[in-house]
């Protein structure tokens, strides 16, 4: 079976919580598997070196930029209809 990405139920209130998967492991079902607490959850200086990493300038891809530019022409295209 595939072990996924995604952060459980108990992850919700993690700032490592990304949504879609974890800033830290890559499978958090793991960290909370037979009644153990992911020790990361805590872990202060693992919340600030997340928080470094967040302030860093990031570099989109051409996928993300492909994405928020068919966005704003949807967006834009909308407009244009309503208005006309
Ligand atoms: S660090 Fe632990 S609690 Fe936070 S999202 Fe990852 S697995 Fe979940």
């Amino acid at each position: 079976m595939k072990e996924s990405a995604k952060p459980v139920r108990k992850c919700h209130a993690c700032l490592l919580n990304q949504g879609d998967r974890c800033w830290l492991y890559l499978y958090p079902r793991g960290q909370w598997r037979q009644g153990r607490r992911c020790a990361a959850l805590d872990d202060e200086s693992l919340h600030a070196r997340f928080r470094t990493w967040q302030k860093q300038p990031s570099v989109k891809t051409r996928r993300e930029l492909r994405q928020e530019f068919s966005r704003t022409k949807k967006k834009d295209g909308v407009r244009a209809a309503t208005r006309g």
